[in-house]
């Protein structure tokens, strides 16, 4: 064996005995794209125990409330001798150059706990990147002992869908609104989640926020629930991440879904269901790359799709073409 690949495994091996500076260089090592890397993480992540931790998207827009949400459900975990993991994913890091939790102000009274880690958004290109990345670190952080993996997400585009393809139970974070209850949550998200959480119910927005929540409680009735899931879900809840009122509540209600699912064996059903798509976009993800690097093809597709351009070749006679040179090593 290579020796990088032999220090990866040294250092899974001291990840998983709790090291958390080890910890942080592993999650260095999966979020690396250079070719030495990737073998050096394929090595680290083989060497890794599999350690069973319970795994919750969380989303929400800016401004509602999610690191303040997070950190303060976060200390109650810590307090009660759980290990917790904040993975963030944030598809606008890249282009912005900063990320969610890039600012180190955020959380940093969790951040602080020896049994709690928090890691930002990796800078990447693509959100299939990230997802990887992210999915990875998940590893890595069960590895360390994290039975609690937040991962948390900013409201737009694909990410919360990636997000809650790769968590057990998925948490949308809302604010308390006026007049137009159900605006600016898109359906589609909203079918995600498990468990709505109206925060800021405090002080003046208490009201407001009680009757946003059962807006959302009448709007999720007309949701068809998941197979397998008790009645009464998916749920919508009031908390306050500034007070911590209803945080323990919200926390026995994601803790309480997961032990249903578990003993209804969906819970599992998900996880391999997870998997296996995965592994299918991980071959897609992975030939297409082979395609693009193989030396020749590139060359054979570009003449091709001029032909394709002006009508002399069919586009599926075109793509059988390159596929048969490629299958040919040609
Ligand atoms: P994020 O962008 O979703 O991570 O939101 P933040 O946690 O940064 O919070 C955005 C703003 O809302 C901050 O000014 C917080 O102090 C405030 N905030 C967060 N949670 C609460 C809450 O439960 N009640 C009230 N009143 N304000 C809150």
């Amino acid at each position: 064996m290579r020796e990088a690949e032999a220090e990866a495994q040294a250092l899974g091996a001291r990840v998983a005995e709790g090291d958390r500076r080890a910890l942080a260089r592993a999650i260095t090592l999966v979020e690396s794209t250079r070719a030495d890397h990737r073998d050096a993480a394929r090595a680290l992540l083989a060497a890794l125990p599999a350690r069973p931790a319970l795994r919750v998207g969380l989303t929400g827009t800016p401004g509602v409330g999610k690191s303040s949400f997070i950190e303060a459900l976060g200390m109650q975990l810590a307090a009660a001798g759980h290990r917790l993991a904040v993975l963030a994913v944030d598809p606008s890091s890249g282009r912005s150059g900063g990320s969610i939790l890039g600012d180190k102000t955020r959380m940093s009274e969790l951040a602080r706990q020896p049994n709690a880690y928090i890691r930002p958004s990796p800078s990447q290109t693509t959100l299939g990147g990230v997802a990887r990345r992210t999915r990875e670190a998940i590893r890595v952080v069960e590895a360390w002992g994290a039975d609690v993996v937040l991962v948390e997400t900013v409201g737009v585009g694909q990410s919360e869908t990636m997000v809650a393809e790769m968590t057990d139970v998925f948490v949308l974070l809302i604010a308390p609104a006026g007049g137009d209850e159900l605006q600016g949550v898109k359906r589609g998200i909203m079918e995600m989640a498990d468990l709505l959480l109206v925060n800021k119910a405090d002080g003046a927005l208490e009201p407001q926020a009680r009757r946003t929540c059962a807006d959302y409680a009448g709007a999720l009735r007309l949701i068809r629930p998941r197979p397998g899931d008790p009645a009464g879900w998916p749920r919508a809840m009031t908390v306050s991440a500034a007070t911590g009122t209803s945080l323990p509540e919200a926390w026995a209600a994601i803790d309480g879904l997961a032990a249903a699912r578990r003993a209804a064996g969906t819970f599992d059903a998900r996880r391999r269901a997870q998997a296996e798509a995965w592994f299918a976009h991980a071959l897609e993800t992975g030939l297409l790359a082979r395609l693009a690097a193989h030396p020749g093809i590139g060359d054979l597709r570009r003449r091709l799709a001029a032909q394709v351009a002006t009508g002399a070749l069919a586009p599926e006679a075109a793509a059988d073409a390159v596929l048969d040179a490629w299958v040919r090593g040609g």
